[in-house]
């Protein structure tokens, strides 16, 4: 069975859609900021943001990683409340 130009692009997108999109950790870290901004404001994680997600339920060593600027990010909250208070 030989597929079309046009079925093969509709089952090539098909896949993309329907499989999680697996990330590295590069392309991971240079968009977690955007993650940070959503989970700090207590949004639901918007569908551009689900691989980003998913990979720190794939890879400990990001999760350490997030849960690291979390902790830097409120810290840095703290001192300048403090500073303005
Ligand atoms: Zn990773």
């Amino acid at each position: 069975m030989k597929f079309t130009p046009d079925q093969l692009k509709e089952l090539a997108r098909a896949t993309v859609n329907t499989r999680p999109q697996e990330i590295d950790c590069d392309a991971w870290l240079k968009r977690v900021a955007g993650y940070l901004e959503v989970i700090q404001k207590g949004q639901p994680v918007p569908p551009e943001l689900t691989d980003v997600a998913h990979h720190i339920e794939v890879c400990p060593d990001c999760r350490n990683e997030l849960d690291l600027m979390l902790k830097m990010v409120s810290d840095v909250e703290n001192d300048a409340g403090e500073k303005t208070a």
